[in-house]
């Protein structure tokens, strides 16, 4: 029997899975990731995801990658290649098990006839609405169809002719012979297959009856030995239909149906069409804009695998529906991020600062320390100058009380290098602060005075001659309100989510970024290096803001 190898924590799914195999009902797991790929995928995906091909790795089993590519009208090409990135990204593999629903169409067929057979499928000639009107409703019973009772040879005869391509778009479909009285109003003998005289992307012309998904997907997976076939709740009212059309033409052991609770996350919306919207309407510059809960807008936001795994084990898998505050997301990511991030500085918004004792033209290199959770990070080199930038905020005027940074006659210490002096404030004739001037103590090289004497703040900066301009993008929740699906999707965008810093200052080791790379620029958050930056302009992405904990924390 498989162990599970990593110790994920047990969820009413693993218990499910150790019962089969226990009992010797399977002897290896098998799950599928079965995205229609008409979009791209989400992090409500990234937990199926982790849930399916985590399962797989666990148990020493496989997770296949299916492509649900049943209705023939879509153009799934360009979804297909970025699910399949997404999903390498987020670190799975399903080696060799590639699949199409599309692949399965003539074994479908075959089952299709084998239940008309049995008289439990027969062709109807209701019209789509008549078939509506026919299903009752919940609290009604559904009546039958006068077609009901074709016989076997008739039907047979039907559908062949459908096949073949006789009758137009919605003459006729073929339904499963079930119960128009079942309270489960899925089981009123559903539609099996329909009459579409359009081509598909993979099977071309061969076809123009296309199976639906409750017939596809169950079949589909007890073809590939699927084991266990997860599932969103929303398709617990499909779990009976899922069964009945095993057992009538498919041998034991069937894939068993189990269904979890999707993801819900607050500030964002998670379904295929809204996001869609989203991007056709311009609202955000495409499926990978970074505000996006998209795997690829996660990844250019500057987010990591590793954190996005994290936060699928962290959620766990449940029955009951609940929606995830997006801060635990966050959490995630910044705790894998300060682990591996290197830290630099850079000033956002530059004010210039001259320090008047410090002679014009010298250039002189601190040691910055990389990552101080990663010793291997080692050191950089950083250029000091008599010119400076700070961060714009980091200095007032007249400061009010519990600001420790700089103002007139203040002393604070800049990181890795000296205690600075403001002397003089200088502006322009409309009183803008243009320019600060100060002194440094060449006795506090490296941070400490040796006269005991402390500053209570600590600033970063860069050097004006040496740093290099950058675009910062900075971002916030695309939506205003928590439950961006209650209401009109596009009246609760966030009018200040996305706000372009033009003129950041970023420590001259940045000439070597690369898209994606990311960082933890000192005291303001984790960044990334966004994929429009070209060789005479870096842009950044503001990836999560950090807790400003840092400049009160380290007083050494
Ligand atoms: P959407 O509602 O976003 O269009 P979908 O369910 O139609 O999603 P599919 O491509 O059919 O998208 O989904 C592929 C798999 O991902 C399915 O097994 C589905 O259950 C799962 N999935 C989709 N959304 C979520 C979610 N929010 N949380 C967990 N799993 C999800
Ligand atoms: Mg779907």
């Amino acid at each position: 029997m498989n162990k599970p190898l990593s110790p994920s924590p047990s969820n009413f799914i693993r218990t499910i899975i150790d019962g089969d195999l226990e009992s010797g009902k399977h002897k290896t797991i098998v799950t599928r990731f079965p995205p229609e790929p008409n979009g791209y995928l989400h992090i409500g995906h990234a937990k199926s995801i982790c849930l399916n091909f985590g399962l797989a790795r666990d148990y020493g089993g496989r997770c296949h990658l299916r492509f649900d590519d049943t209705n023939p009208t879509r153009d799934y090409e360009d979804y297909m290649e970025s699910i399949k990135e997404d999903v390498r990204w987020l670190g799975f593999d399903w080696g060799e098990h590639l699949y199409y629903a599309s692949d399965y169409f003539d074994q479908l067929y075959e089952f299709a006839i084998e239940l008309i057979k049995q008289g439990k499928a027969y062709v109807c000639s209701l019209t789509q609405d008549e078939i509506r009107e026919y299903r009752g409703t919940l609290t009604e019973p559904g009546r039958e169809s006068p077609y009901r009772n074709r016989s076997v040879e008739e039907n047979l005869d039907l559908f062949e002719r459908m096949r073949k391509g006789e009758f137009a778009d919605g003459e006729h479909v073929l339904r499963a012979k079930i119960d128009m009285a079942s309270p489960n109003v899925v089981m009123r003998d559903p539609i099996l297959y329909r009459i579409r005289h359009v081509s598909h992307p993979r099977t071309g012309d061969k076809w123009c009856i296309y199976p639906m998904y409750d017939f596809t997907h169950c079949l589909s997976d007890a073809l590939e030995g699927i084991t266990h076939s997860i599932c969103t709740l929303e398709f617990e009212n499909n779990r009976p239909l899922y069964e009945w059309i095993l057992e009538q033409v498919f041998p034991e052991p069937h894939p068993q149906q189990i269904e979890f609770a999707r993801l819900n996350l607050n500030y964002t919306v998670m379904s295929k069409r809204k996001l869609l919207r989203l991007v056709e309407s311009g609202v955000v510059n495409g499926w990978d804009d970074p505000r996006l809960p998209t795997i690829s807008g996660l990844r250019r936001r500057g987010y990591t695998p590793e954190a996005i795994r994290d936060f699928a084990e962290r959620i766990g898998v449940a029955k009951a529906n609940s929606v995830v505050d997006y801060a635990l997301l966050e959490h995630c990511l910044r705790d894998d991020l300060n682990e591996r991030a290197e830290r630099t500085m850079a000033v956002l918004r530059p004010l210039k600062v001259v320090i008047t004792n410090y002679p014009e033209g010298q250039v002189e290199y601190l040691e910055g320390v990389n990552n101080p959770q990663d010793p291997a990070a080692g050191t950089r080199q950083i250029p000091f100058t008599r010119e400076i930038y700070i961060e714009r905020e980091d200095f007032e005027e007249d400061p009010p009380k519990k600001f420790f940074r700089l103002a007139p006659g203040r002393e604070v210490r800049l990181r890795f290098a000296y205690f600075i002096k403001c002397t003089d404030v200088i502006k322009d004739e409309m009183g803008n602060i243009i320019e600060v001037h100060c002194t440094y103590d060449p006795e506090t090289k490296g941070g400490s005075a040796p006269d005991g004497r402390k500053v209570k703040g600590t600033i970063h900066w860069v050097s004006a001659e040496h740093s290099l301009p950058a675009e910062v993008r900075v971002y916030d929740h695309l939506f205003t309100t928590e439950d961006p699906n209650e209401g009109e999707l596009l009246e609760n965008i966030n009018p200040n989510s996305l706000e372009i810093i033009t003129d950041a200052r970023v420590e001259p080791r940045m000439r070597s970024a690369k898209p994606f790379d990311r960082f933890q620029f000192e005291r303001l958050g984790y960044f990334c290096v966004d994929p429009d930056t070209t060789e005479d302009r870096l842009v950044f992405n503001r990836t999560v803001p950090l807790r400003d904990t840092w400049a009160k924390v380290q007083k050494s």
